[in-house]
């Protein structure tokens, strides 16, 4: 975004014309979001009527929300904390969409600023815009997309194990069970005609959204649910999977249901990944394909990739950060637990597909690794530093691996806890580096936060505490 004050004007022009447009479609305000350290959608909403002053001004909102947890207590970290200052959101009014799930309301992700005007140095979206930049002055451009994965749960049938009536002499497994509005096989179509028009409506918001979905599917868990959706530049993949799980969230709602994208629903099932696709283009060119690497990639995909495996471990606190997270990462559940890659392999935590031979965009890899729980504009911006690391010293990758390497027994497991992701993000200079001091220090304070905050709290109970948080 722009910062200048002649800029400032011209999107103050063109907030007027958009809001002019909205209004028209009886759209009442514009909920402008971002995401926090704790992986929430925050958001202030204005009235259509002020988005020309936003656009020029901005919307004031307190930085002290970059050391927010998931319960929204507040932590401190050494550059920010305490509840002075402010900053200002200035929407991105390319993203501008009317919700189709929320008739009535508008969106668009927002850039944070500091009162006087200087990008916000712990502004997550800036930060993944950065490392897009730094990866294009090379002439390299990613494209990301995020597989959004869900539950969906009854929203007023007794939560289990909380003493509330369900059916009398209901068990907790049983209670667990009416729970669920869909019970039908994995991958089962009797879930989509038992579901039909809810997911109906979800794909309908979707597109008429301008949404370039790629597929919806039943998952395997009950209740749970898959969305993917055509790849785009880093930020504009991120700004989409915030667009895509509130879309889910409002049309569930207006189904009397409730979405959880949390890692974890009931835990001892497979749970909600987020997983990241991503491809590295030059000119046009899909790198992922057509040269003399493993399975057709050229050099500097195989080193970026190689960056992405060497700093996989650090990179689960930004992409898997909840305690909770670790929950749903349990080997032949396909959470990609193992720090490996292999292609089409989906234990492994970096999966590579080549896609269907005559189709340029098919050959990607897949982070498999990562959920919801995780800021999406960290996730990208994360991976491109890991990334361009790998191309700067010209890693090559190791063997790949096939088969289940649960079975194998040779491949090394990903930190198995929040607690040991942490300590490997906080001596990880290239993420130190990338994010920069405030940015950086403000995330391990959540993390540490979080940590403490479900230290002694049983599995379930944790898995309960996030389940409509993000
Ligand atoms: N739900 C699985 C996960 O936790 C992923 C299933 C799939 O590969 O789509 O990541
Ligand atoms: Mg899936």
């Amino acid at each position: 975004m722009e910062t200048g004050a002649a800029e400032r004007e011209r999107a103050q022009q063109n907030a007027r014309h958009e809001a002019g447009r909205l209004r028209a479609e009886g759209i009442r305000g514009i909920a402008l979001t971002w995401v926090d350290n704790a992986g929430i959608t925050r958001t202030k909403t204005v009235p259509t009527s002020r988005l020309a002053h936003a656009a020029r001004w901005g919307v004031g909102m307190s930085p002290v929300f970059d050391v927010y947890t998931v319960d929204d207590s507040i932590t401190t970290s050494r550059h920010i904390g305490g509840p002075c200052g402010d900053l200002r959101l200035f929407p991105d009014l390319e993203r501008l969409t009317a919700l189709a799930g929320q008739p009535g309301w508008a969106w668009a992700p927002v850039d944070r600023y500091t009162q006087r005007g200087e990008p916000y140095p712990a502004c997550q979206r800036l930060f993944a815009r950065r490392q897009t930049e730094r990866a294009l002055a090379l002439g390299l451009e990613p494209r990301m997309g995020f597989e959004t994965e869900w539950t969906v749960l009854r929203r007023d049938a007794p939560k289990p194990g909380s003493g509330e009536p369900g059916e009398p002499g209901e068990s907790e497994e049983d209670a667990w069970e009416t729970r669920y509005p869909d019970r039908g096989p994995a991958y089962g179509m009797a879930r989509v005609v038992a579901l039909s028009d809810y997911l109906g409506d979800v794909l309908g918001a979707l597109l008429d959204q301008h949404v370039d979905v790629l597929q919806l599917h039943p998952e395997y868990s009950p209740g749970q649910f898959e969305v993917s959706t055509a790849p785009s530049d880093p930020v504009g993949a991120a700004d989409l999977a915030v667009l895509v799980r509130e879309t889910v969230r409002a049309v569930s709602a207006r189904h009397g249901l409730a979405a959880s994208f949390a890692p974890v629903v009931e835990v001892g099932r497979v749970g909600n990944g987020g997983h990241l696709h991503l491809s590295l283009w030059r000119e046009e060119r899909n790198l992922c394909r057509g040269g003399e690497g493993p399975f057709g990639m050229t050099a500097d995909c195989q080193a970026f990739l190689a960056g992405v495996l060497r700093e996989l471990p650090a990179l689960l606190a930004v992409g898997a950060p909840s305690p909770v997270s670790h929950l749903r990462l349990e080997p032949s559940r396909w959470a990609g637990v193992f720090r490996c890659w292999g292609l089409e392999n989906r234990e492994a935590a970096l999966r590579f597909i080549t896609g269907a031979p005559g189709d340029p965009g098919g050959a990607n890899a897949e982070v498999k690794c990562f959920d919801a729980a995780a800021n999406p504009y960290l996730v990208t911006g994360c991976v491109i530093a890991a990334g361009l690391a790998g191309i700067a010293d010209r890693l090559t990758l190791p063997e790949p691996v096939s088969g289940d390497p649960a079975e194998r027994g040779d491949q090394p497991r990903l930190p198995t806890s929040a607690a040991e992701a942490l300590e490997r993000f906080e001596r990880s200079g290239v993420l130190r580096e990338a994010m920069g001091d405030p940015l950086f220090e403000a995330f391990a304070a959540v993390r540490r936060a979080e940590i403490e905050l479900f230290a002694s709290a049983a599995p379930q109970d944790a898995a309960d505490a996030v389940r409509g948080r993000y």
